[in-house]
């Protein structure tokens, strides 16, 4: 650590490096000198491991070599966006004086330096450090306890102003937190304590966390903050709970801290309400692969798949819709009114998509413009994104015939105010630099004065030019040259043999000698100085007079942020309808009819993303119809899939989940037709999920998230569950999976699909009127199996395993052997084989002694070995099944 050293030792350079370290504890503390922001000490060596730069060395401090590295300002944001992404904070301390004011001082003073912003993954506004598609959530939760623990949890997209609340409970903060994936999440220590213990923080998040002080949450001070930020909206900071209302201010006060002091324009805040919203957990998230695979790639996703916007902020709408099915049929309706309207007109879909992708990322741009950070490109892009909104907004009403929400978009988008694109479209130059700073971005025309101070600089340079040709003649050196650097400005140039001639009368009086170079000679003349001090001031003034230009058209622009915020939102929805509606005309999607019963009836059902892979190579899915339709005062139906591996049971089960988050996100179905009762939660295991990282097992973790299944599960919802039990013993999987169908048919009553391995679950479908057996059909040629990825009623009648084996690629003499044993397991299960035939090692398994088999009794006996035996049917377990029966066997002997 950066220890305090006693003053004595101290530079005054370094006593400021250390103030304002100690100011910003736990940031790499980017410190301004000249044209590079260097590191010391830790904060070097981290960043240098980190970026792969060099550390140096800078002068001795308490005997020991000062550690530095540095990055050049031009490609600073290069380095922050990989401190960034790897988890670092950094603090960006600038100069905030001219050098020459320190100087003035005395010969020891320092520049005046100061962390002008924080930059932490959550609070970022540049478009380079930005995902381009997705949003930036910042996320703060605030605890209250009062006998019950009450959370609030507010977040915020600060590259764009968008702000949310919601109230929550322990039990939903995981899910919430899932669905917003913030890049950074704000807690105090204590809050930070509680969900890890209670297992609430996914180790994704628990890395994103920022621990501030409790008094950062104190609601009585959000109160007053939120009425300073949001008074002027409209908004009554009472009216939220006060976990709300402390978690908003902890929020507020947090950006404005990294921002320090620019005022940064957060929206008023939505207050969400989950019961709006679909509930889907983490664990159904990953397993439906949603917003990205289980791996963390975006290819294979769902929402890869889906997501044909053509703009950035359409983009981040759909996501935040596929993340957050709507559970209100109306409205969901009313989203599929305006999918259906633009699926229909294709011509329509196809030219506002045209016109989209040529609309700016508006909210984006807003946003920096107000934190002082934007640049002429803003400008243009707020411009561009109002010309644009009117147009498309003019062609929906052309159109004519428009559902609900197309005609609100219409109206919307041509109210644009297009006195403010016109006056920036006269203003800015087609193709505009990305600073304000260095100017000339101004078109010519636009402003007398601006206009005639560039004539007066660019008249000066042919008056230059003039020169030239006069001083040629009168020295009579040809190759006489008037040239311009950084350091001596203008200058007269001649080769070195020409040089004496200048030093010498009659044109000594009027060439100053300058420098000699090896074969050069430069001069000035009091003309020219006079000329570059002309040109100096007059683009010294152009500067002025364009920065002027600049602060009035941003200031035009911000004076109007709220209806630029509804245009932005506008074009979003439009996009994010009108890639629904493309996409339903090209995939044959259908519109899925949506009420409030307790249906589930899919025909021909497809799975989006791998009918895309499967067609992409040539071949066709296999649609599958799913009726799992019930009624409210009884329940929903269940259906039991049995079938071998690589059957298709787990592509069958996701893709009717998927169905019904489409249809609730308001997006058309991969089915010949599809009529679905609104399903408030789903909830999805499907494939193994290892929680290595809680150190928790893959059994326990199954049981961890069956029991939230069955505790959280109503009948309004959807559960999707794969081979429950296969983690432990057969006998224990099966009585707890056997328990499990129980319950959801029974208590329940939510429409599920149960996929197994367990075949005798299938006598189920005796006992429990809605459970319905269907299977994966396998045609068998000639040795082979052949999937058919069909789903057909009734129950499977073999695993398939050693062929499944076989198609792995086991090697031929294990496939023979495990056949061998099959054989005999099976004929032993028939009580045919005497033992002798195992040969000496299995025949001491108590596996294997001779017994008639039995049949499989779902209420387990006194005798743990007889229950297992029992509970073991040969004919459909695989041979690595058989190698774990034999050592829990072994293991109760
Ligand atoms: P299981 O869960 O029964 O082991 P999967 O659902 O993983 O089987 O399917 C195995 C493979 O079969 C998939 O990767 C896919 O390529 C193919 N498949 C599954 N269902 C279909 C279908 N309906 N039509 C065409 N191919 C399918």
């Amino acid at each position: 650590q950066n220890a305090e050293p006693s003053s004595a030792a101290l530079t005054p350079m370094m006593a400021q490096y250390f103030e304002i370290k100690a100011a910003n504890p736990g940031y790499l503390l980017f410190y301004r000198m000249g044209d590079f922001y260097e590191l010391f000490f830790e904060d070097a060596e981290i960043a240098s491991a980190a970026l792969g730069i060099v550390l140096t060395k800078r002068g001795k401090h308490l005997g020991e070599d000062i550690q530095m590295c540095g990055v050049p300002i031009h490609a600073a944001q290069d380095y922050l966006k990989k401190l960034i992404s790897l988890g670092h904070r950094v603090a960006v301390c600038e100069q905030v004086e001219d050098p020459a004011e320190a100087r003035k001082r005395g010969s020891k003073s320092v520049v005046k330096r100061d962390v002008v912003r924080l930059v932490t993954a959550g609070t970022l506004t540049e478009d380079d450090l930005l995902p381009a598609r997705g949003a930036n959530f910042l996320a703060s939760l605030a605890m209250v306890r009062h006998g019950e623990t009450d959370f609030g949890l507010a977040w915020a997209d600060v590259s764009t102003g968008e702000t949310h609340v919601a109230d929550l409970t322990a039990e939903t903060i995981a899910d919430e937190l899932a669905r917003i994936g913030p890049a950074e999440l704000v807690l105090t220590e204590a809050t930070r304590t509680l969900l890890l213990e209670r297992h609430l923080l996914s180790p994704v998040l628990a890395a994103a966390v920022s621990i501030v002080s409790a008094e950062a949450f104190d609601s009585e001070a959000a109160t007053l903050r939120l009425r300073e930020a949001l008074g002027g909206d409209g908004v009554d900071p009472t009216a939220y709970s006060r976990a709300a209302r402390s978690a908003l201010g902890a929020l507020f006060a947090y950006v404005e801290e990294s921002q320090k002091g620019r005022a940064v324009a957060l929206r008023a805040p939505t207050s969400e309400d989950a019961a709006r919203l679909m509930a889907i957990d983490q664990a159904t998230r990953s397993s439906l692969e949603l917003l990205e695979t289980q791996r963390g790639g975006q290819k294979g996703s769902l929402r890869n798949c889906l997501d044909l916007t053509v703009t950035a902020a359409g983009a981040r709408l759909f996501a935040q819709r596929l993340a957050a099915p709507l559970t209100d049929a109306a409205a969901i309706n009313v989203r599929l009114d305006a999918v259906e309207r633009l699926a229909e007109d294709t011509m329509l879909t196809a030219r506002l998509r045209t016109e989209l992708k040529s609309a700016p990322d508006i909210a984006r741009a807003l946003t920096r413009l107000a934190l002082e950070r934007g640049g002429p490109r803003d400008l243009a892009a707020v411009g561009m994104g109002i010309a644009a909104a009117a147009a498309l907004g003019q062609r929906l009403i052309g159109a004519g015939d428009l559902s609900e929400e197309l005609a609100r978009l219409g109206e919307v988008l041509s109210a644009a105010p297009q006195d403010l694109s016109s006056e920036l479209a006269l203003a800015l130059d087609d193709d505009v630099p990305l600073l304000a700073r260095d100017g000339g971005f101004v078109r010519k025309g636009y402003d007398g004065d601006l206009d005639a101070e560039r004539a007066l600089g660019s008249e000066t340079r042919a008056v230059v030019a003039a020169l030239q040709t006069r001083l040629i003649e009168e020295t009579d050196v040809r190759s006489l040259k008037i040239r311009h650097n950084g350091v001596l400005g203008y200058f007269v140039e001649v080769p070195a043999g020409h040089g004496a001639k200048l030093l010498e009368e009659p044109h000594r009086a009027n060439f100053i000698h300058r420098q000699t170079l090896a074969n050069a000679m430069r001069f000035t003349t009091t003309e020219l100085a006079e000329l570059e001090g002309r040109i100096a001031r007059a683009h010294e003034a152009a500067l002025g007079i364009e920065s002027k230009i600049f602060a009035r058209l941003s200031a035009e622009i911000l004076s109007r942020t709220g209806q630029l915020r509804g245009l932005a939102d506008a074009l979003a929805e439009l996009d994010a309808a009108a890639a629904l509606g493309h996409l339903a005309a090209t995939r044959s999607y259908v519109r899925p009819e949506i009420d409030n019963s307790l249906a589930f009836r899919i025909e021909a059902g497809r799975h989006p993303v791998v009918e895309e892979m499967v067609s992409g190579d040539g071949q066709s899915f296999v649609a599958n119809d799913c009726d799992l339709s019930g009624q409210i005062e009884v329940g929903g139906g269940l259906w039991l899939v049995t079938g071998p591996n690589m059957g298709g049971k787990s592509t069958f089960l996701r893709q009717n989940a998927l169905i019904a988050i489409m249809a609730q996100m308001g997006s058309f179905v991969p089915a010949a037709s599809a009529h679905i009762g609104v399903v408030d939660r789903v909830f999805s295991r499907v494939g193994a999920s290892d929680d290595i990282a809680h150190g928790r097992s893959t059994f326990m973790v199954e049981m961890v998230e069956t029991a939230a299944i069955l505790n959280r599960a109503t009948r309004r919802s959807l559960v999707v569950l794969d081979e429950i039990g296969r983690g432990t013993a057969t006998f224990d999987g099966l009585s707890i999976a056997w328990a499990t169908v129980e319950s959801l048919h029974e208590t329940t009553g939510c429409r599920a699909l149960f996929a197994t391995h367990f075949h005798e679950l299938t006598s189920l479908q005796k006992s429990l009127s809605r459970v319905v057996n269907v299977t994966m059909k396998v045609r068998e040629w000639e040795g082979e199996v052949v999937f058919l990825h069909e789903v057909g009623r009734g129950a499977a009648d073999r695993s398939y395993g050693i062929q499944v084996a076989r198609l792995a690629g086991l090697p031929e003499p294990v496939l023979n052997r495990a056949r061998h044993v099959l054989t005999l397991l099976e004929q032993r299960a028939a009580g045919a084989a005497p033992s002798g035939q195992f040969g000496g090692v299995l025949d001491d398994l108590p596996l294997f002694a001779h017994q008639p088999a039995a049949p499989v009794k779902a209420e387990p006996k006194s005798d743990p070995v007889a229950d297992l035996i029992d509970a073991i049917r040969p004919d459909d377990i695989t041979p690595k099944q058989a190698i774990e029966l034999l050592y829990q066997l072994k293991k109760r002997r």
